[in-house]
């Protein structure tokens, strides 16, 4: 037997079915028209937004990574609640774009930015956080050419990382950022060559369930930006402070405290230096929003028996739910939260695993897990689906597609 993850809260149980704010899944499968399905609630999106703006300081504007969840409804539903977006791409531009979302509120990161790509960024007016000297150089050759000012900031490769963090994104040779040593001159770079001057992004890690290191990572960010500030000589009209804050996804993981990270914070901003007076704070976040107000739903097709052990098979699998799986960045395979959902409450009864229909041994949704006796035609949950899921998943592979998604 091995344990599950937690389910998040606000998923309950009617009538013996999970229900999402209320609305059983197998009415919610019915209005997605099959499995597998991915199911959003804007309603545990909101509350999570809300959360986070009650615990963090007011002049702190919420940005959402829209590479966690780029479904479209949902990033419409977004462009109502959160203050900015960051993209990683020429199409995350374009579908932040179809969403109705103001390309002055978007910034765009990521190394390898294409001209083409760069070209539609200064044209329509959204932040580039530059990730090489290179880089700065071509987006200021392309602005000329088109006439315009572009918008720029420079993205940091801090000297430090966000401890206990789930995928380290700073400190010591990286693909992103700039080295701290070069900023100050390429800064100086920038607002010579009279573009608009962003100031920096400094993202040093994520999926971090420790509120103590992660206040610990802001107060570094800081103090970095106001000295990288102060020998650059430039001002700082906008800091991008990264994210980092996780969600529990396995047994043993506990959500996050916000109050003493926003009090933190709130304690900085109130003796900021003078550097930081007219600073626009942001902090940039996908899962922390998202990520547990989605749910996988997939069918169970097959229920087998091998050498003793229960095999329950679904009509899903990794191709929608790589992380699930244990495909995406982790080094020890653990269980996501899972349910059987159409049994959902009931006491468990026997251990078995939840695979895909894939023809590979790597798709396995639940290993080992106990359930309550679950057979053919029973709908299996896998929670904490709202980020990275649809998009962070091979849904080309062996043919299988794309799963369905709605959000209620
Ligand atoms: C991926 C990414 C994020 C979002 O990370 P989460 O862990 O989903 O919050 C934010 N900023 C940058 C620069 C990223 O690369």
């Amino acid at each position: 037997m091995k344990p599950l993850g937690p389910i998040p809260a606000g998923f309950a149980a009617r009538d013996g079915v999970l229900a999402v704010d209320g609305i059983k899944i197998t009415e919610l499968i019915a209005q997605a028209g099959a499995t597998p399905a991915f199911v959003y609630s804007s309603g545990m999106i909101r509350a999570r937004v809300a959360a986070l703006r009650a615990a963090m300081p007011e002049a702190l504007a919420l940005h959402y990574a829209v590479k966690a969840n780029p479904f479209a409804p949902l990033l419409r539903l977004m462009g109502t609640l959160v203050d900015g977006f960051d993209i990683a791409s020429g199409g995350e531009l374009g579908m932040a774009r179809e969403a109705g979302l103001d390309p002055s509120l978007i910034s765009f990161a990521g190394p390898g930015k294409r001209d083409i790509e760069l070209q539609a960024a200064i044209m329509q007016g959204v932040t580039l956080n530059l990730e090489s000297a290179a880089e700065a150089r071509r987006a200021l050759t392309i602005a000329e050419k088109l006439g315009k000012t572009p918008r720029l900031a420079i993205r940091v490769n801090p000297d430090f990382d966000l401890r206990g963090s789930g995928m380290k994104m700073g400190g010591g040779a990286k693909p992103f950022g700039i080295d701290t040593d070069k900023v100050p001159a390429l800064a100086r770079e920038i607002v010579a060559a009279g573009a608009e001057w962003r100031g920096f992004h400094i993202f040093a890690g994520s999926q971090s369930l420790d509120g103590a290191a992660i206040a610990e990572t802001q107060g570094q960010v800081l103090d970095l930006a106001v000295q990288l500030a102060q020998q650059a000589d430039v001002p700082l009209p906008h800091l991008n402070i990264g994210g980092g804050l996780g969600i529990p996804y396995f047994n043993g993981d506990s959500p996050l405290d916000l109050t003493p990270i926003g009090a933190a914070l709130g304690e900085r901003l109130s003796n900021r230096p003078d550097v930081l007076k007219d600073t626009q704070l942001a902090m940039e976040m996908g899962r922390f929003l998202t990520g547990e107000a989605g749910v996988y739903l997939t069918t169970i097709l097959d229920r087998k028996e091998s050498h003793g052990d229960i095999f329950l098979v679904t009509d899903g699998g990794l191709h929608h739910q790589l992380a699930a799986s244990g495909n995406f960045g982790t080094v020890v395979r653990r269980n996501y939260p899972v349910a059987i959902a159409t049994r959902f409450g009931a006491e468990p009864e026997e251990e078995a695993s939840v695979v895909g229909c894939l023809c590979t041994p790597l798709d396995r949704l639940a290993d080992k897990g106990h359930f309550p006796k679950a057979d053919v035609g029973d709908v299996v949950a896998v929670f904490c689906a709202g980020a990275y899921g649809a998009s962070a998943s091979p849904s080309a592979f062996l043919g299988q597609g794309p799963a369905r998604e709605i959000l209620i």
